[in-house]
């Protein structure tokens, strides 16, 4: 459609749209926030003057539109609405952030930066690149939420307006957006512009599948119109006599969602049952709201037969997003089974449009404060990122699509955890230093171990040690991207301390053995035990994993191809240099473990999909030829674990420095007073070593305990066992091995 308008009527046009931001937007603005909106407008509108979009109109209908979203859709304040109308000014015009924080003040300027530096990222299509993009666009959120809300306005107005830009581009735009944008949304409770989000994601991406499936659903739209009327006639007259203000509207499952259906259960377009939901919205008071949900519950399952399974109550425990809503599936019209929504106009307009509409319903200062509380909330969410981009952004889309559970504290307290979360991930939701010190939980009043994976409605108490610190072992079992991250920076921490301590340790057994830690030596190690870095090096000899003797051989070595030394020189000087650059420790793959306990087993690589270290991998447990081990995404996986599951045995690759195992001493000795403390002191005070159990016992003066820890490593269980010898009254120390 071409656009043709005259300047005239061009400009009556703008005026008209301008006009229409204001009416309808959820606050109510001050004098002062009018004059600013409009001095914001005036500056867009001149800065923009001489651009067009690629459909031709005016490049101001672009700013105004993300505004109206800003306002309308999200709910934002003024503020976020002079920052929508100017977010691409300073991108696309000669006006600097300067001039805006000028005119606007530092807040606006700040947004307004915040929106440029996306829009810089580079626009790869590559999945890494667009994981890093992602990932920067979240940091942003440290300056300033309103910056990734904005940024989803404009996405969604650039999206459908699409049409007039070439066909690649627009691949990429919306690939994009399916991947970054819609989840995003989604988590933000902003649904209506998710699924909008979604359906032009797919329009473009995957056109023909669009077109199909649009169709089919405006084929049967009018089939489906008369099933709702019907089932309305039907209750209509009950819900009338008990004076019930209300519509009755058909929910049509979005087009992405029935293509995102029919792919993962297999199913054609007329096998999806659910096409469309009934929505039962009614008018009520604040004081009757919960009781007319349930009045209309009994009206709609007296006249149809519910499936027992299929009743969910958002409204006793809303989601997370503040969606609040009570669905059943019943038995309507013609023997088919239908959704049936019921919620009061209030719940209905949060279910749209998420929080903005959730705070219109509070008064002036709980909304401020609410928006607020919003706000900090999502920021809580990306806080403390690390890791890679790619992880990262696995990590957080798992959070954003998983399922939810809800959980009690002691005080009745209700917490938000996604599906599969452990008493840890409970700990660390409640407070990063909870989680760093838990040590086990009481849930409904039975003790289990951290890693017990919680239930809706389970009431947690977390029991914690100031003994207890992160083990790489905790990344096995948590799920929430929160507890991942802090668990990660810790451990980096731990081994960034053991690598120093390691690395003074170094200095002083190479001068026993009249040698200086140069960079030249460093690096000679390095190479020598096959490492990657000079971190990795100091880290080993700082858990004791590289030893003295270990160090007599390198120098026995290192005197021997003194020799050949310049020979080789300019190879080394090649691996030098790739040494130098890194100082972060690095997972070396070397050894296979098997089950939850880690058990070291024999095994044989496959040849049908040859796994090397570090590949994700399971053992297959087979008739003749032992442990076999497949790549998880071998040809074979999908056969053997359908067929033959319970000879499957989960493995993983550790780094064998890193991975820590329990042992048992015994402790034989003449007991005084003190003794048990004396001991568990040098335990705890023992780095990395952690205490699992102590059983002590005496008899007549003498003494006798049990004590498992666990270890990195042999000689630190060495050092560890030495150390008790020297207490007073200790008499024999042993390790000891039994199960
Ligand atoms: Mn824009």
């Amino acid at each position: 459609m071409a656009y043709k308008l005259s300047i005239e009527e061009e400009n009556k046009e703008i005026a008209r749209r301008y006009k229409d931001l204001l009416k309808g937007a959820y606050q109510s603005f001050t004098d002062t926030d009018k004059k600013e909106i409009r001095k914001a407008f005036e500056l867009a509108l001149e800065a923009h003057s001489q651009q067009r979009r690629l459909t031709g109109e005016p490049y101001i209908f672009h700013p105004i539109a993300v505004a109206k979203i800003v306002a309308y859709e999200i709910g934002l304040h003024a503020t976020s609405i002079i920052a929508a109308l100017l977010h691409d000014v300073v991108e696309d015009t000669a006006y600097t952030i300067e001039d805006i924080e000028r005119m606007f003040g530092e807040i606006v300027a700040k947004i307004v930066y915040g929106l440029t530096k996306i829009s810089h990222l580079k626009k790869d299509q590559d999945a890494s690149v667009q994981a890093e993009n992602f990932r920067k666009m979240l940091l942003t959120l440290n300056d300033d939420v309103r910056v990734i809300l904005i940024k989803i306005a404009d996405r969604l107005h650039n999206m459908k307006t699409m049409d007039a830009m070439p066909p690649d581009k627009q691949v990429k735009i919306a690939s994009e957006t399916l991947y970054i944008y819609a989840p995003l949304a989604h988590r933000l409770g902003l649904y209506n512009i998710k699924t909008e989000l979604e359906n032009l994601g797919l329009k473009y991406t995957e056109p023909e599948v669009y077109n199909e499936i649009l169709d089919r659903v405006t084929q049967s739209k009018e089939e489906q119109d008369k099933y709702i009327e019907t089932f309305s006639n039907i209750i209509r007259e009950s819900l009338d006599k008990e004076g019930f203000k209300y519509y009755i509207k058909g929910r049509r499952k979005s087009i992405y969602s029935i293509h995102k259906k029919m792919l993962s259960q297999g199913v054609t377009y007329d096998e999806i049952y659910d096409k469309f939901a009934i929505r039962i919205i009614y008018k009520s008071t604040d004081k009757d709201e919960k009781f007319d949900a349930w009045k209309i519950y009994s009206i709609v399952t007296d006249t149809f037969r519910p499936n027992p399974s299929r009743l969910r109550d958002w409204i006793s425990q809303p989601k997370s997003t503040g969606y609040e809503s009570l669905h059943i599936t019943v038995m309507g019209p013609q023997g088919k089974w239908v959704e049936v929504q019921i919620r009061s106009e209030r719940m209905n307009e949060i279910a749209e449009k998420g929080y903005a509409a959730h705070y219109k319903y509070k008064n002036a200062n709980e909304r401020e404060n609410g928006l607020e509380d919003w706000l900090n909330k999502i920021k809580d969410t990306f806080e403390n990122a690390n890791g890679s981009a790619l992880d990262f952004v696995e990590d957080f889309k798992l959070n954003l699509y998983a399922k939810e559970i809800f959980v009690f504290t002691p005080n009745g307290e209700l917490k938000a955890l996604p599906k599969n979360a452990t008493a840890l991930d409970f700990a660390f939701a409640i407070h990063t230093q909870v989680g760093m010190n838990c040590r086990g939980a009481k849930v409904n009043g039975k003790l289990k171990p951290i890693s017990h994976i919680l239930q809706s409605g389970d009431q947690v108490e977390i029991i914690t040690s100031k003994s207890q610190k992160p083990t790489i072992g905790w990344l096995d079992f948590v799920v929430t991207a929160r507890a991942r991250n802090r668990i990660k920076n810790a451990l980096k921490e731990s081994q960034k301390k053991i690598a120093e301590e390691g690395k003074e340790i170094l200095t002083r057994k190479l001068k026993h053995l009249k040698i200086d830690l140069k960079e030249k030596v460093v690096n000679e190690l390095v190479t020598h035990f096959k490492l990657r870095t000079s971190q990795d090096l100091f880290y080993r000899v700082g858990i004791g994993s590289i030893d003295n003797p270990m160090l007599k051989e390198f120098i026995s070595k290192r005197n021997n191809a003194f020799v050949s030394f310049f020979k080789n020189r300019i190879k080394r000087s090649a691996v030098k240099q790739e040494i130098i650059e890194k100082d972060e420790i690095v997972d070396q793959y070397d050894s296979l473990v098997f089950g939850k306990e880690e058990e070291h087993l024999d095994y044989k690589m496959s040849p049908c999909c040859n796994p090397i270290p570090g590949d994700k991998v399971f053992g297959f447990i087979t008739i003749n030829d032992g442990i076999k081990i497949h790549k998880q995404d071998c040809p074979n996986a999908i056969s053997l674990q359908a067929n033959y599951a319970y000879r499957i045995l989960s493995a993983k690759w550790i780094d064998s420095t890193k991975q820590e195992f329990k042992a048992i001493i015994k402790i034989y000795g003449i007991d005084h007073v003190g003794m048990v403390s004396e001991i568990t002191q040098i335990i705890s005070n023992n780095m990395n070593v952690n205490i699992h159990s102590l059983n002590i016992s005496g008899d007549d003066g003498l003494f006798e305990g049990n004590i498992t820890v666990s270890v990195k490593n042999r000689s630190q269980l060495q050092k560890l066992c030495d150390r008790i010898k020297k207490i007073e009254g200790i008499d024999t120390v042993d390790r000891i091995y039994k199960h």
